[in-house]
């Protein structure tokens, strides 16, 4: 089912970058955006396509309050061939969907959702940068929108999509990265929302970030909300290592995980090679008996933003260990090449992953 899509066009486009060097990530933001209406009476309704500004919102609105918002975040790659693609974008609407269930949001039709995003992407197909590893990034959102202060699954909700040019993420080269063991604050718990794509959790985990920032280290890598014994994300990305020649990862089961698209793909791909790939627990303590006997021989971070983004040095307890002697490692360096080349149309894409949107 499609919903319906008025489209009002501004009446003053913006200059377009000319610098796309400089365009860095989320600053710069296209002309129009997507803005659909909930209400428990009306449904999805009032689909519309508006100059980009600023949006209205009742001081009571559910969202401001009581943090009722997900979000979901994709890119849209101009291809070798001159086409406009998206990555996946189904797996993003899915988990759109189940983040709404969660926090007792609206769903959205799937095929509609896809259709929002296709139209938004080809209406603003000149703001999708030209340079090597650029892109437009994709924000949709949906929150609670209320206007009133009781407590309860919402009765409105707003839909918004965004869309932000965004500069390549390794400008300078693919940088290892050093990660502090976060043994305090904790991002999500058994049963919580880390497997939905909330703004909360992440209002949860600045505190973290950022006093690992203030000692020197790029991100933390977060420890399970119950025993604080095993390893679930590396700041806001999905975590992989390789041990022994095994390719081991947190398993979603406990809930308090993000499911990665990323992720997914990186353990599709992994598998497609050859590789053994184990879902389980890993404790900070087997981590760090394979750091200290040569077992581990790689650790990086999957993401949309970064794709993958290696871990250099690993912080615990005063200890440190140096990984990969701070350089990427084989395996993250190849998921790296892979995945880029399938989302920029440069390698086959045997999984069917990336999807036309239009043409340049
Ligand atoms: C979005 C996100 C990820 C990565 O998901 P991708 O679909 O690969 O971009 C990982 N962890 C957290 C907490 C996230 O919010």
């Amino acid at each position: 089912m499609k919903y319906e899509i008025s489209v009002t066009k501004t009446a003053c486009p913006k200059e377009k970058p000319a610098d796309e060097s400089k365009l860095g990530f989320g600053k710069v933001f296209t002309d129009h955006m997507f803005i659909m209406d909930y209400s428990t009476d009306k449904g999805w309704h009032d689909g519309r396509i508006v100059p980009f500004g600023p949006l209205s919102i009742h001081p009571a609105s559910t969202v401001l309050h009581y943090g009722a918002e997900i979000f979901e975040g994709m890119k849209a790659y101009r291809r070798a061939d001159g086409s406009i693609g998206l990555f996946r974008p189904m797996e993003n609407v899915r988990r759109l969907n189940r983040s709404a269930e969660r926090l007792c949001l609206p769903e959205l039709d799937e095929e509609g959702c896809l259709d929002i995003l296709n139209t938004l992407v080809e209406l603003e197909k000149d703001w999708v940068p030209h340079s090597e590893g650029t892109s437009l990034y994709l924000r949709p959102y949906l929150f609670g929108n209320d206007p009133h202060l009781g407590v309860h699954a919402v009765k409105n909700a707003t839909f918004v999509v965004i869309c932000s040019p965004v500069g390549a993420y390794y400008a300078e080269g693919i940088n290892p990265v050093k990660i502090a063991i976060e043994s305090t604050d904790v991002r999500a718990v058994r049963g919580g929302t880390g497997y939905a794509k909330c703004g909360g959790n992440y209002a949860a985990s600045l505190r973290a970030g950022q006093r690992a920032e203030e000692k020197g280290y790029t991100q933390v890598l977060w420890l399970d909300g119950v025993e604080q014994k095993y390893i679930e994300e590396v700041g806001a990305m999905n975590v992989m290592f390789k041990i022994a020649g095994k390719i081991v990862t947190p398993s979603l089961a406990s809930g308090s995980i993000l499911p990665g698209i990323t992720r997914k793909s990186c353990l599709e791909l992994l598998k497609d090679w050859g590789f053994e790939v184990e879902e389980r627990k890993i404790s900070v303590d087997e981590l760090f008996a394979a750091a200290a006997d040569g077992s581990l021989e790689e650790a990086w971070g999957t993401g949309t933003a970064a794709v993958v983004s290696p871990i250099g040095q690993l912080f615990y307890q005063g200890n440190s260990y140096t990984l990969c002697g701070g350089e990427i490692g084989p395996v993250a360096q190849k998921l790296y090449d892979q995945l880029t080349g399938i989302q920029w149309g440069k390698v086959e894409d045997k999984f069917g992953w990336t999807q036309f949107v239009c043409n340049g």
